[in-house]
């Protein structure tokens, strides 16, 4: 029989636990303080509780963590960790140290829904959602957990289309009772799913980053199907409407693609379209795929593209491309054959 897991449950699910095992309501704070401070392994070590409700949890629930099933490694030092998901389907997660970070990007989906049509995840399908505990455990059971700095929901999978659990695994991370991280160090990337949007904005204080990818209608539809049902002008409305504090950040991540994103009337487009909304742009390069036909424009032309649009007052940066060697870089993830 597959017991519960408990890592990944958050305070009001472990006290509904407490009371399944006849605790008292702080036993939920005792049993956080176990799973994300103290990181056991097992329920026996929950040495707090009283024995009786000790071997209740243990004949009911697991801790629910485990290690990758494989990894490998790039030469700049970007890793690429395989985790099996969903019974017996697979995910990857990247670990990207930098300087003075160390960031994790972690799976939402096994596959999704979204069909950009520049990215390996999206060609692979979709095969299901992951639980709070999934998408915590590529975190917690990282072999480089104790040096992590930030970590982004930029993996495998659209993280607003399994919006409940990825709320469930926010409030673990930033919360007293859970990992007590900052919001300020964790960014939930979408394509813009707008009501999605609204809660995640009203229910967490973490930072927003929406792929954009070109500011006309017409032009983004063919690159995420998502423009038909969710457009971007629907996404810049709530953005504009919603009162961010100093602290919380919004991005626009943006592919470059030769000769179809990356002229003067772009530039001249996205400053019209992010006029009064403060934010930054992150320019990637397109790591090729196969059977797209879409190529990255040289060095040259992203360096212009850039500077055009830090000119036009919209701070923009290049995101450096790690971890191409191992099909770990932006759009490359994919579980295709591990899951068939
Ligand atoms: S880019 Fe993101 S949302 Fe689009 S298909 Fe790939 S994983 Fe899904």
């Amino acid at each position: 029989m597959n017991k519960e897991r408990l890592y990944g449950k958050t305070l009001n699910e472990l006290i509904a636990v407490s009371r399944r095992a006849g605790l008292p309501g702080f036993s939920a704070r005792q049993m956080a303080d176990w799973l994300y401070r103290k990181e056991i392994s097992s329920v026996e070590e929950m040495t707090n509780l009283p024995k009786k409700a000790r071997e209740f949890l243990s004949a009911e629930y697991e801790t629910g963590l485990y290690p990758p099933e494989s990894s490998s490694e790039s030469s700049d030092g970007t890793k690429k960790y395989l985790f099996r998901v969903l019974n017996n389907r697979f995910i990857e997660t990247a670990y990207i140290p930098d300087a003075d970070r160390a960031t994790i990007c972690v799976s939402s989906q096994s596959g999704c829904k979204m069909g950009c049509t520049f990215c390996m995840t999206g060609k692979q399908g979709f095969q299901g959602n992951l639980s709070a505990n999934e998408i915590l455990n590529q975190f917690r059971s990282l072999p480089e957990f104790k040096s992590l700095t930030n970590i982004v929901y930029m993996g495998m999978g659209e993280p607003l289309d399994n919006l409940t659990e990825v709320m469930k695994s926010l409030e673990i991370l930033t919360s007293e009772w859970g990992y007590g991280w900052s919001p300020t160090r964790i960014t939930v990337s979408t394509v813009g799913l707008t009501n999605p949007i609204k809660e995640f904005l009203s229910g967490s204080k973490c930072h927003l980053a929406v792929s954009l990818h070109s500011p006309f209608d017409e032009e983004r539809r063919k690159l995420m199907p998502v423009q038909k049902s969710n457009t971007v002008k629907e996404v810049l409305e709530i953005i504009r409407n919603f009162d961010f504090n100093s602290q919380r950040r919004v991005s626009f991540e943006y592919i470059l693609f030769r000769g179809l994103n990356d002229g003067p009337k772009h530039v001249r487009e996205l400053a019209r379209i992010l006029n009064g909304i403060k934010c930054r742009i992150n320019l990637i390069r397109f790591h090729p795929i196969p059977g797209s036909d879409f190529i990255s424009p040289d060095e040259k032309t992203i360096s212009a593209f850039r500077d055009a649009l830090n000119a036009k007052g919209i701070l923009t940066t290049i995101r450096a491309s790690r971890g191409v060697d191992i099909q770990a870089a932006c759009g490359l993830l994919s579980t295709l054959e591990q899951n068939k």
